[in-house]
């Protein structure tokens, strides 16, 4: 920037209204008296601020009234954002069924309704026959013993918590062995290298990223291991010149030399998902029927339920865990119990395939999704001018969640194209539409799959497409 420019910026930053002139405008006014004077004068700062770094030193200068009337217009968007709250449901059209970023699974009627009947007081840590102090949580963890068909289970916040609980309590400064094939990431966040790590535990790497022997992990063994970890490596897959011995015979090593044997397996599966074409997702009640000690899984993956960690296994572990300090600092909200007990309850009871959201979405049929899909098509040619290209084409869903890479159910996708309006700017509207809408591009084209649409959800679908035409 030369000198001229930079004085030329200093002039536009003059133009810009002080605090004063912003809370002593009509919108400023109108905001105090809604908010009171000093959340006004916050959010002001803000507004001014975001204002101040969009300032293009090569744009055209706004007079000051101008400026302050953005301003105020900002200023009423912030607090409208406010009041409506940042979170708010949106029309997943993307086919992918665990979203990360849009939540995850989506829970069941029935888990909504438990969440809503715990939201008040409720029985969480009291014995309604005895009339004393129960144990947090003790129904849900009983029927989800039942269901993986292991002598106890506990419930803390997340797949992670649940890592770093049975890490921490059980091989703390001691050594742990896990495949180098295993090391794996997450999404992002979760390492299993740094969860080690912060478990206080010691990692013994064995093996190489492809293969890894049974042998491998018997010569690593020493008077320092505690735990032998396998990670079910849930986004990723090893394919080719591979080879790692399988739970049983894990199992009847960690049993002779008396280590623990723990398997993270990710999504938690509690019922066979090659039904839905899902392969290689490890089923709880075989992990745990082959020899596993503890099972850790997600509540919100393809289990269909809320964020939890589950454990299951042993009992006289799922003890110690309770009894860690830890537990305490990773015991989830009486919702999440609720939530997850209302799931669960699904699976007990044989209808988790008609309840659960994220089974109902694995097991659509392609031909329903293509009949919903033409229909919708016709419903977005009838309502529109000429500007839109409405077509059905076949494509595929994603699972999602880090669960199942690569696999692929094939579904219908209505394709849109329009004839002055970028895919860009089109999704952009969909995402600003009420309730947002997300969606794919592909190709310049807004693609949108129903796979993951509830069908009481297509004619507000369909009016936003239409509004953003
Ligand atoms: C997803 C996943 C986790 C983490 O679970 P969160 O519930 O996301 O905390 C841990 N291990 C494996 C193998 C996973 O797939």
């Amino acid at each position: 920037m030369n000198d001229s420019s930079g004085q030329e910026l200093e002039a536009r930053m003059r133009e810009l209204p002080s605090i004063d002139e912003i809370l002593n405008s009509q919108a400023g006014a109108m905001t105090s008296n809604e908010i009171g004077r000093e959340r006004t004068l916050g959010l002001s700062r803000g507004v001014l601020e975001k204002v101040r770094n969009e300032i293009d030193p090569d744009g055209r200068i706004k007079p000051r009234s101008e400026l302050l009337e953005v301003i105020g217009s900002r200023l009423e968007e912030e607090l409208e954002t406010r009041r409506r709250g940042q979170i708010s449901r949106v029309i997943n059209a993307t086919g992918v069924i665990v979203h990360t970023t849009l939540g995850r699974a989506p829970l069941s009627e029935k888990a909504a309704a438990a969440v809503l009947k715990a939201a008040g007081y409720c029985n969480l840590e009291f014995d309604l026959q005895t009339g004393k102090r129960g144990q947090r949580g003790a129904a849900v963890e009983s029927m989800l013993a039942e269901i993986a068909d292991a002598d106890g289970a506990l419930i803390v916040n997340n797949g992670a918590a649940a890592a770093l609980l049975v890490l921490s309590a059980l091989a703390k400064d001691g050594e742990v062995i896990v495949s180098r094939g295993e090391l794996v990431e997450i999404g992002g966040d979760f390492r299993i290298p740094d969860v080690l790590e912060q478990s206080g535990a010691v990692l013994r790497e064995v093996g190489t990223t492809n293969r890894t022997k049974i042998a491998d992990y018997e010569k690593a063994i020493s008077v320092s291991t505690r735990l032998i970890l396998r990670v079910h490596p849930s986004n990723y897959r090893i394919i080719g010149f591979t080879e790692c011995p399988n739970l049983s015979e894990l199992s009847l090593l960690a049993k002779k030399n008396g280590l623990i044997l723990v398997e993270d397996a990710g999504s938690g599966a509690l019922i066979d998902l090659g039904l839905f074409g899902v392969m290689g997702e490890p089923v709880i009640v075989d992990v745990f029927a082959e020899g596993a000690d503890l099972v850790t899984f997600s509540g919100d993956k393809l289990l269909g339920g809320v964020q939890a960690g589950l454990i299951v296994g042993r009992q006289d572990l799922i003890e110690t865990l309770r009894k860690n300090s830890l537990y305490r600092a990773l015991r989830p909200a009486k919702i999440t119990y609720a939530a997850i007990e209302a799931t669960l309850q699904s699976y007990f009871l044989g209808a988790a395939t008609d309840e659960i959201p994220v089974m109902r979405m694995l097991a659509l049929d392609p031909a329903h999704l293509k009949l919903r899909s033409d229909r919708v098509a016709e419903r977005i040619r009838s309502g529109s001018d000429n500007s839109f290209s409405v077509e059905v084409i076949g494509g595929v869903s994603a699972i999602g969640g880090g669960a199942g890479p690569g696999i692929e159910l094939p579904t219908s996708l209505i394709a849109l194209s329009h004839s002055s309006l970028s895919a860009k700017s089109r999704v952009a509207k969909l995402r600003k539409n009420d309730p947002p809408v997300i969606v794919r591009i592909e190709d310049g084209r807004v693609l949108i799959d129903l796979r993951t649409v509830a069908e009481d959800e297509e004619s507000e679908l369909v009016e936003a497409i239409l509004a953003c035409a």
